[in-house]
């Protein structure tokens, strides 16, 4: 699928989910222009929480934001059906375990709903509402957060779409991994202005181990996690379909082609390229 004939510093871009924005790439400067001007912000609330949905492809997808404040880990789950448990998973990724954390929303009971189930479901100690009118810092976040969360599920999709060279339709469920690969990679390698990324401001340590990321929709093989459901196929060829957290360590492919036993449920697994290299 992807060409990756571009040269190595475009392909490290790419496996980074597109950040930092990059006025070099044109998937990057179109996702820009689709989406409005974000502003910056300066205060920070310690363990503030800021939620908001987001409206992506017209009205098409529906996705859940979810922004740590202090430390700019951001979060998204596409809504639809029961997703509580989506929602306990991705707030555990950006940091919520055992955390008191000041929830800033607006009224919306649908959104509060979810969250308050997701809440429930995470490791979180606590929370406590607060009405995002009154919260300056967290309403700015949330609302850049929203816009930059936007731009880079523009940009991965643009890329895809090129690499394929075919439009993407909106019903797909591939855009429900897109829309995780986007906040995943943001956390792992977005460096803000301070020059340290998310994850990094999470662990309070900069450096480290980077996780092991590619291009959206990349293909290279995968090691099952479960073995029996693949008998025969040490690897299997995957499309790439994101990291499974932020933090790495696993990822989600989807088979490549069909076999006797007929397209199974997604693999985890670690990826073990042919073309792509990773970052
Ligand atoms: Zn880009």
């Amino acid at each position: 699928m992807p060409e990756l004939g571009d040269g190595r510093l475009r392909l490290e871009h790419e496996c980074r989910g597109h950040w930092p924005y990059d006025r070099g790439c044109d998937d990057c400067v179109q996702s820009r222009e689709r989406t409005p001007a974000r502003r910056g912000h300066k205060h920070e609330t310690p363990h503030s929480l800021a939620v908001a949905f987001l409206s992506a492809a017209g009205k098409h997808w529906k996705v859940l934001v979810l922004l740590m404040v202090h430390t700019g880990m951001a979060g998204t789950v596409v809504c639809g059906g029961d997703k509580e448990r989506d929602v306990a998973s991705v707030l555990n990724e950006i940091g919520v375990g055992g955390l008191s954390v000041e929830v800033a929303t607006d009224n919306e009971a649908a959104l509060k709903s979810l969250v308050e189930r997701g809440l429930a479901a995470s490791s979180a100690r606590g929370y406590h509402w607060r009405n995002i009118s009154e919260a300056r810092p967290q309403a700015k976040g949330i609302e850049r957060a929203v816009c930059i969360m936007k731009e880079g599920i523009y940009a991965n999709w643009l890329a895809l779409e090129r690499h394929c060279n075919a439009r993407i339709a909106l019903e797909s469920p591939l855009l429900g991994y897109l829309v995780g690969h986007v906040h995943k990679t943001y956390n792992a390698y977005c460096e803000g202005k301070a020059g340290s990324t998310p994850l990094e401001r999470l662990r309070e340590k900069r450096g480290g181990q980077a996780p092991r990321s590619y291009p959206f929709g990349a293909v290279g093989f995968l090691k099952p996690i479960h073995p029996s459901k693949w008998p025969g196929q040490r690897l299997v060829l995957c499309h790439f379909l994101g990291m499974r957290y932020s933090t790495g360590g696993s990822c989600l492919g989807y088979p490549f082609s069909v076999d006797a036993e007929g397209y199974r449920e997604v693999i985890k697994g670690h990826f073990q390229t042919e073309g792509a290299s990773p970052v």
